[in-house]
């Protein structure tokens, strides 16, 4: 190892409890240029790095001390300096969640590796990647879409990650299990091709059979460019798990979706007796605009990125045995 990672070592080894409040502090800092990224991206004509930001009632310009993350929010409790119209508790609350993120991921690379080899270009990507993943599966909530702009480029930029930070693959890759011998950048742009291929072919066809049984269009495009860019992360195997985390989690999600549309629904009909909708219409309302499956697959992904090892050990031991009976 050399340069700046040499040094980052040294002081990790020196002062742990230094580095690890710095990666929480640096997540809600992080965490409060995600807000400005959830809000502005989908809206139209909004430039992510344009200028300040605006309160969204009255247009009164953001000052710096009014956007220092968590702080700011608790000590105006809540509400524009302004106009005094309500600031929703999700600012601070992705503040929070991200620095808890950014926090976690340090601690748990911390715990897994010595100090002279700490994997900080892993401990960047993971940081980097999970913040995009956060960022896209806030604005799917909100509007039913994952952004190209969010999308499109963690394939290429997996792929790269891939080539140049053998550590997202190496423990896990297929490539080196097939052939052995040391694992060069071109095994790890290779796994990450073949990542981002499994994830486009895996979604696209899951897309494709959903809208044929649902008779429109079920599924985004956006989550099928979303697993393409995951899978050329976690390559053509993880990518697997990244689907069926994802697919696990999305149906607890959906369930108690689908409770809540019934719900609404029976309170409706018994009003106006109105005639009941198509079955067809129904799953494809369900399936397909009502539950965003991005945070799903994100959740799932980031589970996948941070506990390859738990999740082999569960899926092919501890499962498979208690499934047994043992
Ligand atoms: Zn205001």
């Amino acid at each position: 190892m050399s340069g700046p990672g040499e040094s980052l070592s040294v002081l990790l080894e020196e002062s742990p409890a230094l580095l690890s409040a710095f990666a929480a502090v640096f997540g809600l800092l992080v965490g409060s240029f995600l807000n400005v990224v959830i809000y502005r991206l989908p809206r139209e004509g909004k430039g992510v790095a344009e200028g300040r930001s605006h309160c969204p009632s009255c247009g009164h310009a953001i000052a710096w001390y009014e956007n220092v993350p968590v702080l700011s929010w608790l000590a105006l409790r809540g509400k524009c300096r302004a106009c005094r119209g309500a600031i929703s508790v999700r600012y601070p609350t992705v503040e929070l969640a991200t620095g808890a993120l950014f926090w976690f991921v340090f601690e748990h690379l911390r715990v897994r590796h010595e100090a002279l080899d700490f994997p900080w270009a892993l401990l960047f990507v993971l940081w980097a990647l999970l913040a995009v993943l956060l960022a896209a599966s806030m604005i799917d909530f909100d509007f039913q879409i994952l952004p190209d702009v969010l999308t499109k480029p963690m394939m290429p930029l997996g792929v790269l990650c891939s080539a140049l930070v053998p550590a997202l693959h190496r423990e896990h890759s297929l490539i080196a299990r097939w052939k052995g011998g040391d694992y060069t950048w071109l095994h790890g742009a290779l796994d990450g091709v073949l990542g981002m291929l499994a994830g486009l072919a895996l979604v696209g066809g899951l897309r494709w059979l959903a809208s044929k049984l649902a008779g429109r269009e079920a599924m985004g495009f956006g989550d099928v460019k979303l697993m393409g860019g995951l899978g050329a992360f976690v390559g053509a195997v993880g990518v697997v798990f990244v689907l069926l985390v994802g697919a696990m989690l999305g149906s607890v999600m959906g369930l108690l979706n689908v409770l809540r549309i019934l719900a609404v629904r029976a309170v409706r009909m018994s009003r106006r007796r109105a005639q009941r909708p198509r079955w067809r219409w129904d799953i494809a309302w369900i399936a397909g605009r009502v539950i965003p499956f991005g945070p799903a697959l994100s959740l799932g992904g980031a589970v996948v990125l941070l506990f390859r090892s738990e999740l082999n050990v569960f899926l092919f031991q501890t499962w498979p045995a208690w499934v047994q009976g043992r």
